[in-house]
């Protein structure tokens, strides 16, 4: 039985292996938002809301998370007993909307919970089946062409079976074509556009048909469907949507409307696994192919992103690069790690997330915490 009697929340500041550009600033730490979770029957485990420090990527913080926890989804969850995970994400989910990133992090609590007092590894709870997840890996805006071919290079040599590179107008054809020269025909490729660019772009885009490109990931608004429907039928390389699907009923609408080919699932995004699953499962139905993609979470997030890739519909390398890619020390042990063909073991040894908490570690790094009961 889930029932929640108290959390504490933590703000880490995990020191980043090397800087990383965003459009505000380069940043040399990651603000990280654990959550412990104490069950009744004396149970614990511990999850990760990925929300980053700006609100970049959806509207969503750090800081409005702690908020929504705190204020609204705490009082659905704590001492409240639920008979399964999906009941847990029933009621985080009635009269309550969007803050899909605070709901994810009690949502996802709640089935490595249930796993834990089953006594099975989280994947298998989650209908997971591989042993194994391929994993690509994400590059940044790099600043020469050369800088990002070798970095791809680099990558792909280490085993990586994906590499992502972000692009933006002015910083893309001549990248990619860099890239593609240096790398060769068959290296798997994609970029992600992060919504840069508009529909009146579109000859500009149809050009990136000529680098076999795998997918270009959301190159139109964050909150867009419609528009990419008249981008995809006039251009040869799969759109993959990230931001826009914030639901099952997105995902539906991107099948109807022919308006991309696969989709980027993160289960933050889409306030936990059940609906992540649900769009697994509608896509599986619908030929869509699926990827787990990451928000530079720490190596408990990664658990999670871990487990969910292992459901059969994710055929595609996912972005669970091992934990040395960010991190000089991760907060977990073992650490992740990836084998020579960019492998990421799933840890079906073990009940529940899999990984044990470095907790001397985390307190070191603590810079705000607060007790929920
Ligand atoms: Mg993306």
């Amino acid at each position: 039985m889930i029932c929640f009697k108290k959390f504490t929340l933590r703000e880490i500041h995990l020191p980043l292996k090397e800087p990383f550009k965003i459009s505000s600033g380069t940043e040399t730490i990651r603000r990280i938002f654990l959550l412990q979770l104490f069950n009744a029957d004396g149970s614990e485990t511990w999850s990760e809301c990925c929300a980053g420090a700006l609100p970049n990527y959806s509207y969503e913080t750090i800081d409005t998370a702690w908020l929504a926890i705190k204020n609204w989804c705490a009082p659905r969850v704590l001492h409240k007993t639920f008979d399964s995970p999906q009941e847990l994400n029933q009621a985080l989910r009635r009269d309550f909307r969007g803050h899909n990133m605070a709901k994810a992090a009690l949502e996802m609590a709640g089935w490595a919970m249930a796993a834990q007092l089953e006594n099975i590894p989280l994947a298998e709870k989650l209908g997971g089946e591989r042993k194994k997840i391929a994993t690509g890996i994400s590059l940044g805006i790099q600043d020469t062409p050369i800088i990002l071919a070798e970095k791809v290079q680099q990558a792909l040599d280490e085993g990586y079976q994906k590499a992502k590179m972000k692009i933006k107008p002015g910083q893309d054809l001549e990248f990619i074509a860099t890239v593609r020269r240096e790398v060769g025909d068959n290296a798997p490729l994609m970029v992600d556009a992060n919504n840069a660019y508009t529909l009146d772009q579109i000859d500009h885009l149809k050009k990136f048909d000529d680098f076999n490109l795998m997918m270009i990931e959301q190159p139109l608004a964050y909150d867009d469907i419609y528009l990419h429907s008249k981008l995809q039928p006039h251009f040869k390389t799969p759109i993959c949507l990230d931001e826009s699907i914030a639901n099952l009923e997105k995902a539906k609408e991107m099948v109807a409307l022919g308006s991309g080919r696969i989709i980027n699932i993160k289960p933050g995004r889409l306030g936990g696994f059940a609906e992540s699953i649900a769009i697994h499962d509608f896509c599986q139905e619908n030929n869509i192919p699926v990827w787990c993609g990451g928000m530079l979470e720490s190596g408990v997030g990664r658990a999670y992103n871990v487990a969910l890739a292992s459901l059969p519909n994710f055929t595609l390398p996912g972005d669970v690069s091992p934990s040395s890619r960010y991190w000089t020390q991760d907060v977990v042990s073992p650490e992740w790690t990836m084998d020579k063909n960019g492998m990421v073991t799933v840890p079906w040894d073990k009940p529940g997330l899999g990984i044990e908490i470095d907790i001397d570690r985390v307190e070191k790094l603590t810079v705000r915490k607060e007790t929920l009961k």
